[in-house]
């Protein structure tokens, strides 16, 4: 039932309203368009002015224009071809009206004789007489004539007078909500409300009037409730109280002393702010956030070494093997004999895979790695007290929710990405989550020299190459899929590969989309250990991999890529010691705006700098990790535009959360712009 002051109302599927069959339905149904609510995010483009009306003397020939006229005679020529004409006069006149294939009945009841109409269209001429072809807008109340019409993008079989009629009846019943922010943020926006702000944001004077107090306030509705769940999980993990763990630092220190590199500051801040976390008694939930080459797994790795020091067991989950390899090796290396540390992989044997199964279970592996295969329901631990989840920015906050609830209710969870996204940003997309921040990189890093090449001067590139590895260094080559939509689109890379291994021979390998899960690591391993020089790919190579004998990756067809996507590729190399450089290569010369990201590119070797500079370039929805965060995209809400607002509900969170405030008043909100079922229990 219609109530009007219930956003449920809102909620209604379309075909609730007058005037919206199942045909209408199904088409809004395909454009995503299910409910009120969703309609009334599509804005309108543009307008038809109809509110000057003009008199039959001054009629303009070509424009659209609004006439009040007086219908005189029926002229039905009942000839096949040729139209039925209406004639019609004001004071200063004449007017015909012309219909091609419309009924008689239907002229006579739109136009009765002797009865002043209002009327719109185009004007033409014929035979030197004005005349208005097959008139869309008739009416004898001039009122409903003379209006501002809005243009909305439409959808194929939606007609523009069915569009505005439901569009109206949806503004006509836009339920009184109760306020359900406060005083001081309202006055922000002038004290307007919801309704009113829907009902200025639908009118043709203010399309595009962003800065507007009911778009502005409207907007922050929208970061506001996305603000408001993520605060209101983070708060619910936060109520899970856990045992909490005793850090040895002086073992810590020792390992850390043991290091062939001293621990930058940053590298240092975040591991004091992660050991706080294990030693206290609510549960970790945080997310470590660097650059690439930030120097983040012996972070983890240190946070893991307190846990088990504390009598825990530590679960440490990469995308691939290769990377699970890593870590692995890592971890025997300076943790030694100290601790018991394994690998699952594919690759282990029955055997192996079970004696590691029973040992988990037993306490006698303190460590362990692998892909997502450690969360099987057959491995169980006995004492889990850490998750560690590394470069899995395509988790949303509905998996990370799921995340945070296994392991059981003494278990930390440590997430890292490599994926720096601006500060409007974090809130949006982690806002769920604690975060520690790692800018700084490591001061022996060598930075990496990139260079923009057009792609018919191959020949130096290949020059550059060969006394590369007459250096016995080894090369990336990376080529980009032609349609991103098709992964099997591989064409680029095969085609490169032949070409190269004319000239390389035996020291070229190709990885691409269809290379399977086993050979994707014997090639990557058989690059690691320097056996091939060359390696062709697509982008499959996760970029949390080391290759310390890289030095220089070709990226074919760069404006094909984002900047963040570029820099992310690019910290494939310069993980070792040496100078190391990145080749751009274009198909032809480059426009000033592509040059202006390039240059962005070269000067700068922080992923945070260049994601906020990609931003403003390309907007946010590009940006790289955006997209897959499991985060809707915002209907109104702009990071670049609106910053002032992000801001100022990350301020307002921190008030409610601060004073514990109730926060039963924003039910409306979650439920209007969230709808996820991560919610559904809390307000
Ligand atoms: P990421 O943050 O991208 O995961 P890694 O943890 O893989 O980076 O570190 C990249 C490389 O830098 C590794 O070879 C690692 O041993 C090295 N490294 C880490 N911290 C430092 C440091 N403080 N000084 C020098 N090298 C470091
Ligand atoms: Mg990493």
């Amino acid at each position: 039932m219609y109530n009007k002051s219930n956003y449920q109302y809102l909620l209604k599927d379309l075909s609730t309203l007058k005037g919206v069959g199942a045909k209408t339905s199904q088409i809004l149904k395909k454009k995503k368009i299910n409910s009120i609510f969703d309609l009334l995010w599509k804005l309108p483009k543009s307008f038809t002015d109809r509110t000057l009306s003009s008199k039959v003397k001054d009629l303009k020939i070509g424009e659209n224009q609004t006439i009040t006229i007086l219908p005189k005679k029926y002229l039905f020529p009942r000839v096949r071809n040729l139209p039925n004409r209406v004639v019609c006069s004001d004071d200063t006149g004449e007017l015909d009206c012309v219909f091609f294939n419309s009924y008689e009945g239907y002229i006579k009841k739109i136009l009765p004789l002797g009865k002043e109409v209002t009327i719109n269209g185009k004007i033409g001429t014929f035979k030197n007489k004005y005349q208005i072809t097959n008139p869309k807008y008739i009416s004898e109340d001039s009122s409903l004539i003379k209006q501002k019409h809005n243009k909305y993008a439409l959808s194929d079989g939606i007609s523009e007078k069915v569009y505005n009629r439901i569009i109206n009846q949806i503004i006509e019943t836009l339920p009184i909500l109760d306020e359900w922010h406060s005083r001081d943020i309202l006055a922000k926006f002038d004290y307007i409300s919801w309704n009113a702000s829907i009902r200025e944001l639908h009118k043709p004077e203010n399309i595009g009037k962003y800065k507007k107090n009911f778009y502005q306030r409207l907007a922050y509705d929208e970061i506001f409730s996305t603000f408001l769940v993520n605060s209101e999980i983070r708060k619910k993990i936060k109520k899970n109280k856990k045992k909490n763990k005793i850090l040895h630092l002086n073992k810590q220190n020792k390992i850390i002393n043991k290091l062939d590199f001293s621990l930058t500051k940053d590298q240092l801040k975040s591991l004091g702010e992660i050991n706080q976390d294990l030693c206290s008694s609510t549960k970790m939930f945080r997310l470590l956030q660097g650059d690439v080459g930030s120097g983040k797994t012996i972070v983890s790795l240190l946070a893991a070494y307190n846990t088990v020091n504390s009598g825990f067991q530590v679960a440490v989950m990469t995308p691939t093997e290769i990377l699970a390899r890593q870590h692995f090796n890592l971890a025997k290396k300076i943790f030694a004999n100290e601790l018991n540390i394994a690998l699952i992989s594919g690759k282990t044997e029955y055997k192996e895979k079970k004696d590691i199964l029973s040992k988990l279970l037993q306490n006698k592996i303190d460590i362990i790695f692998g892909t997502h295969a450690i969360f099987q329901k057959k491995v169980i631990f006995k004492n889990l007290g850490l998750i560690i989840i590394d470069e899995q920015h395509k988790f949303g906050v509905s998996q990370r929710k799921r995340l945070s609830d296994k392991g059981g209710k003494d278990c930390d969870i440590l997430l890292m990405t490599a994926t720096p996204i601006p500060r409007t940003l974090t809130m949006t997309i982690f806002g769920d989550m604690d975060i520690s921040i790692i800018k700084e990189k490591p001061k022996s890093r060598k930075s990496i020299k990139t260079y923009s090449k057009l792609e018919n001067k191959i020949d130096d590139v290949i020059k550059f190459v060969q006394k590369e590895i007459s250096l016995g260094n080894q090369i990336f080559w990376v080529c980009p899929l032609i349609e991103e939509s098709k992964r099997i689109d591989h064409t680029s890379a095969i085609k490169k590969f032949e070409y190269l291994k004319k000239l390389f021979p035996k020291q070229v390998l190709l990885l691409h989309g269809k290379t399977t899960i086993d050979e994707k690591e014997n090639i990557l391993n058989s690059f690691l250990k320097n056996e091939f020089k060359i390696l062709v790919s697509t982008t499959i190579i996760e970029v949390g991999i080391d290759f310390p004998n890289a030095s220089v990756i070709i990226i074919e067809n760069a404006n094909k890529f984002g900047l963040s996507q570029l820099h992310q590729l690019r910290g494939r190399v310069g993980r070792g010691s040496k100078a190391s450089s990145c080749i751009l290569m274009f198909k032809s010369n480059l426009s000033e705006n592509a040059k202006k990201r390039i240059n962005i590119l070269k000067e700068s070797n922080d992923g945070f700098i260049i994601s906020e500079a990609d931003m403003v370039i390309r907007g946010f929805g590009d940006l790289l990790g955006f997209k897959q965060s499991g985060i809707k995209n915002f209907k109104l809400a702009d990071p670049i535009h609106n910053k002032d607002l992000f801001l100022l509900a990350e301020k307002e969170i921190k008030r409610i959360e601060k004073s514990n405030e109730d926060i039963k008043r924003f039910k409306p909100l979650i439920k209007l712009y969230d709808r996820a079922d991560i919610i559904n229990d809390i307000a």
